[in-house]
């Protein structure tokens, strides 16, 4: 399998590049020169395959420089550190499910890729004889970080280096981060908000200044935000996974489409269900599920894509995001795979903060995509519903994505089964959770969770009242003029 890049579709290179490199040279994104497929037949045959088996079938088909077995021993040391089944599928009622992806390390859907990718890395940087370091400078709107940082904590060749926005992060979320332990991690506060800290962590990468500086202490970068192609080939697989459930718990035939409804931000998770759209799998309907920045909502209601709002904070944070990274890569596709097009939307985004893709792409992308958007209230009312409805306890953004689901359902008429994704535990934001339930949450951390423990019965890790007796380990602030050079300072203090 060869990669082209979103913005140049000449190019042609293998996947350990790809991985290796994140972004492409030119700023664009990797794709897959054509979509691999998977046959009805490996489809089913996953309904008698475990989670690690599902994982390496797909991932196959993306790294073919990787034999199976090698897959399958990266994706069953990956999933031996969640807890249980990476990615059950919960059964609401008929034709309501959740997708829980969140039983790995750090309770949030991150886990699902970023414990992959570090062995990924290391597999194919032995194959291509690479020496350097892999240096990895990653912007997070929160879960990311943590997960990053649990996935390369003292991988041998690698070190990561994690900006989060300064007071833009849950509690728990920045708890989580500084108290990571390993000698090859590091973890930075950046003021602004998270684009601030992603568009800081792209200059980087863009600057060959800092690439040179780095190639003579033995260093490379290389990135690890959503969309490395290392992420998204193991989120194409819970797809399946969650398809095959279905199949083997008798809830549909194959063939019956299925509806999945993801809470967004970067277009990363959505983006995996439409590749394995395109690899075969029998999906109906996406649909997309903002919060307050609602610029995909509005993006897939009028094809134009503006920055020209502002930036809400919400307790959804992980959504708090205006750049949809990954968006380019769909737009790659409805572009014809014409990557001058591409390149003329960027240039317009970046020169005018906007641009329009036109009625008729619009039209053949909303066959598959459906928009929606929940305000702070709205969700809160339907993380309520649900808990009183079926006693089932969902964090605030995957409160959004049932909100959103259930617009859908009103508006429209479709009568297959959907299922929701769930990116974050409810412990990762006990307080929201208690207030969206009507309980006045009780200020300190671990009373909020030992309260929501008690009401509502839901199983708190031991491991998470833990961190907050951990020392933090980290206290460092930025201004994002000066990201590149605290990579660089990272760095050479590695070698010491
Ligand atoms: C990252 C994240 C999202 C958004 O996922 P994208 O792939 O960026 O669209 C949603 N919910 C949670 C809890 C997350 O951590």
């Amino acid at each position: 399998m060869k990669y082209v890049s979103t913005r140049n579709n000449k190019l042609s290179v293998t996947g350990s590049t790809a991985v290796l490199t994140g972004l492409a040279p030119d700023g664009g994104l990797f794709v897959p020169e054509s979509f691999p497929e998977m046959s009805a037949e490996e489809i089913s045959r996953m309904t008698e395959m475990d989670y690690p088996e599902r994982s390496a079938l797909v991932m196959s088909k993306f790294f073919d420089e990787l034999s199976y077995d090698e897959l399958l021993d990266i994706a069953r040391r990956a999933y031996a550190t969640f807890d249980g089944d990476p990615a059950p599928e919960v059964k609401l009622e008929s034709g309501l499910y959740v997708l829980e992806l969140w039983h790995g390390k750090t309770h949030a859907f991150k886990d699902m890729a970023l414990s992959v990718l570090p062995l990924l890395m290391t597999a194919l940087k032995e194959k291509a004889g690479q020496k350097e370091t892999c240096l990895i400078p990653v912007a997070t709107s929160g879960d990311t970080g943590k997960a990053a940082l649990e996935g390369f904590s003292d991988v041998e060749g690698t070190a990561v280096i994690v900006f989060y926005p300064d007071g833009g992060v849950s509690h728990t979320q920045r708890k989580q981060m500084v108290t990571t332990l390993g000698s090859n991690v590091k973890v930075v506060a950046v003021k602004g908000n998270f684009d601030d800290a992603q568009t800081a962590v792209k200059q980087a990468f863009g600057s060959k200044e800092l690439a040179e500086k780095l190639a003579a202490i033995g260093c490379k970068m290389t990135g690890a935000n959503s969309i490395n192609l290392g992420r998204l080939a193991p989120q194409v697989a819970y797809y399946f996974s969650a398809y095959a459930d279905l199949l083997s718990s008798e809830q549909i035939s194959y063939g019956d489409k299925v509806d999945f409804c993801v809470p967004t931000g970067n277009f990363g998770n959505i983006l995996a269900a439409y590749y394995a759209k395109r690899m075969g799998l029998p999906v109906g309907k996406l649909i997309c599920a903002s919060n307050d920045n609602n610029v995909l909502t509005d993006f897939l209601d009028t094809g134009v894509y503006s920055l020209d709002r502002e930036f809400i904070k919400t307790t959804s944070p992980s959504m708090d995001i205006l750049i949809s990274s990954n968006l380019e890569r769909l737009l790659f596709e409805f572009a014809g795979r014409d990557s001058d097009t591409v390149n003329d939307w960027m240039n317009e985004l970046k020169k005018n903060g906007s641009y329009d893709i036109g009625g008729e792409r619009l039209c053949e992308i909303r066959e598959t995509f459906w928009g929606g958007f929940a305000t702070q209230e709205d969700y809160a009312d339907t993380l309520m519903d649900i808990y009183d409805e079926y006693g089932y306890l969902c964090d605030p953004h995957t409160a959004v994505a049932f909100n959103v689901s259930k617009q859908y359902a009103e508006e429209c008429d479709d009568d297959a089964p959907t299922v929701v994704v769930s990116t974050a535990s409810p412990v990762k934001f006990a307080a929201t959770v208690l207030e969206s339930i009507g309980i006045t949450p009780p200020d300190d951390d671990v009373k909020a969770l030992k309260k929501m423990e008690a009401e509502t019965a839901f199983p708190v890790p031991e491991s998470v009242y833990a961190l907050f007796g951990m020392s933090e380990r980290f206290d460092e602030v930025t201004d994002p003029a000066r990201l590149s050079e605290t990579v660089y300072d990272f760095a050479e203090g590695l070698k010491k």
